[in-house]
């Protein structure tokens, strides 16, 4: 069995129901239970600001499928959910990133893991360290730390969750 954590985020129309959506459609895969996951965040726009706040959370998953086809079971739902590319970091029903996947590294052209922007954002960090506060990177064996998030990135806890049965009803 293998373990990844999943980065989840929605800018547009109803983004707790997306997020809810996207957690339901991994957890009801033959092959991926979700373990646990973060609190709901608000954040503000990261890169492209001219958007909507986002609601990001994190989720701890275990799984018999390798990397590449969970990226392809991610795009998978943010495909049927109706997710259309238009800017790069521009608005999105959901976009769900896999930030650890084992201890592995990954270079492909199309599965960078760890996420390669992972440790800049206040986003991903502060919802990963809530659920996974010993998680170090598999290169250096270093911690991540919030410290190191952008401090001008607003990220406000919106809805503490008990569980992920509850969160997906
Ligand atoms: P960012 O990657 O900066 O968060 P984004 O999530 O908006 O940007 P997408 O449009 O969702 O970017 O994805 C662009 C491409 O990133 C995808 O086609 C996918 O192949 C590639 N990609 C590389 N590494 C990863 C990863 N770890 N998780 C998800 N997608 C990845
Ligand atoms: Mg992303
Ligand atoms: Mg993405």
């Amino acid at each position: 069995m293998n373990s990844a954590f999943i980065s989840i985020g929605s800018n547009i129309g109803e983004r707790l129901l997306h997020l809810k959506d996207a957690v339901r459609a991994l957890h009801s895969h033959n092959e991926v239970s979700v373990l646990s996951m973060s609190s709901v965040y608000e954040t503000a726009p990261v890169g492209y600001t001219d958007q909507a706040d986002f609601l990001n959370i994190v989720i701890e998953v275990r799984t018999s499928i390798d990397a590449y086809n969970l990226l392809t079971v991610c795009q998978e739902i943010e495909h049927e959910l109706g997710r259309v590319r238009t800017v790069r970091w521009g608005p999105r029903i959901v976009d769900l990133d896999i930030l650890l996947y084992n201890n592995d590294n990954i270079n492909a052209e199309n599965l960078i893991v760890p996420h390669p922007r992972m440790h800049e954002r206040a986003f991903v960090l502060i919802p990963l360290l809530e659920i996974a506060p010993e998680i170090v990177h598999p290169d250096t064996g270093r911690f991540y730390s919030e410290e190191a998030a952008v401090h001008d990135q607003s990220v406000l806890l919106k809805q503490k969750v008990s569980g992920v049965e509850e969160f997906i009803q």
